[in-house]
């Protein structure tokens, strides 16, 4: 039987995507070829390129707003440059809440100034950084919409009239969101769309060409919005699967129908970690994210007994951030309520034999 998995990344994906992309390897299309053979400029190929690119705009909700979609390589992290590297000409505005915006902001600074509007840094990033203010004269603001690790997420953004550009690789398609407020959003894939080794870039094409740098091909997204997301091999299997996915959850119902999903079940999670003493959650219950629940054992000697527990369960992936400690859940849109059932369960009968 297939485990709980409750991984941050790479994460559980559909087992019905899962079966797609397996026969597609062996014979994609009935073509007596696999995806993995055929030339990224073939029709086939470049129909999927295609279904997913509108796939992407139709779910946010952004066709015909002026965004493009690319699905590039690098992962998350080199966006943390290219980013930057495109559109810092002399400041920008950035918000860190933890890890991966502490690492977009280590790059950003290799471009120009840098503002650091709200940090949660004081308490260890367990909670989003409030009521600070953005200069009007900066490039761009950016922000983390939800923190992988130490599981915080962004409710709300800011209001800002100038361009916004977000990082939501660890809960892009989770949650209804006006996208069109944001004028760059990156996700690697592998976090609630696909499996590693392409990122999504959502990007409303009139905010590039401000800088006065040359750019690099490869790291100027003009280039790759001029051959249509096809500047240089992209990765067929990743955006294959990412395809499968986002039509996995279009016939779902889309966003809407998830993010009721979602709630329920970090509902389940959140309810037992508040509920059973043996357990406490580790941020801000107001900055909570729906993907990944961080939480401890307020006895730390049961640690053992509630690993060995789990195995028995089935739950895979629930070990904390090593900067964290603890436990993590990750509740990303393909696992079911169950597992989260399975996984309250656990906690309460760990409750009951002490
Ligand atoms: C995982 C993650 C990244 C890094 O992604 P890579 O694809 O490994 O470079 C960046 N930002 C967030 C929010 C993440 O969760």
């Amino acid at each position: 039987m297939k485990k709980h998995n409750f991984s941050a990344g790479p994460c559980i994906l559909p087992e019905e995507v899962l079966q797609k992309a397996s026969d597609a390897v062996l014979n994609f299309n009935n073509d007596n070829l696999s995806l993995i053979e055929i030339s990224h400029r073939s029709a086939s190929f470049v129909s999927v390129m295609e279904k997913a690119k509108n796939l992407v705009l139709e779910l946010l909700d952004l066709e015909d707003k002026g965004y493009k979609v690319l699905f590039l390589q690098g992962g998350a992290s080199t966006q943390f440059l290219m980013t930057a590297y495109n559109l810092l000409n002399s400041k920008a505005a950035y918000l860190n809440t933890g890890t991966w915006a502490d690492k977009a902001i280590k790059e950003a600074k290799l471009f120009g100034e840098l503002v650091e509007v709200g940090s949660s840094k004081d308490k260890n990033y367990n909670y989003i950084p409030k009521g600070y203010e953005i200069p009007k004269d900066v490039d761009y603001f950016h922000c983390t919409s939800n923190n992988t690790i130490f599981g915080t997420q962004m409710k709300s953004f800011p209001e800002f009239d100038g361009v916004t550009v977000c990082d939501m690789s660890s809960d892009i398609f989770s949650r209804q969101l006006d996208f069109s407020k944001f004028d760059l959003i990156y996700a690697g894939a592998q976090k609630n769309m696909g499996p590693a080794g392409t990122t999504l870039v959502v990007i409303k094409e009139d905010i590039l060409g401000k800088v006065d740098r040359v750019i690099p091909s490869m790291l100027n997204y003009q280039s790759h919005i001029s051959k249509d997301s096809m500047f240089n091999t992209p990765s067929v299997f990743a955006v294959y699967v990412s395809m499968l996915t986002l039509q996995w959850l279009k016939d779902l119902g889309g966003i809407p129908f998830i993010e009721k999903v979602n709630e329920k079940k970090a509902a389940l999670l959140y309810n037992e970690i508040d509920r059973n003493p043996l357990f406490e959650g580790i941020v801000a219950k107001e900055d909570r994210s729906n993907m990944n629940a961080t939480f401890t054992l307020t006895n730390e000697s049961l640690k053992e007994t509630f690993d060995i527990m789990c195995t028995k369960a089935g739950i895979n992936g629930i070990n904390g951030h090593r900067s964290v400690g603890g436990y993590r859940a990750s509740m990303y849109n393909a696992l079911p309520l169950y597992s989260v059932q399975v996984l309250v369960d656990t906690m309460q009968e760990l409750e009951k034999n002490n």
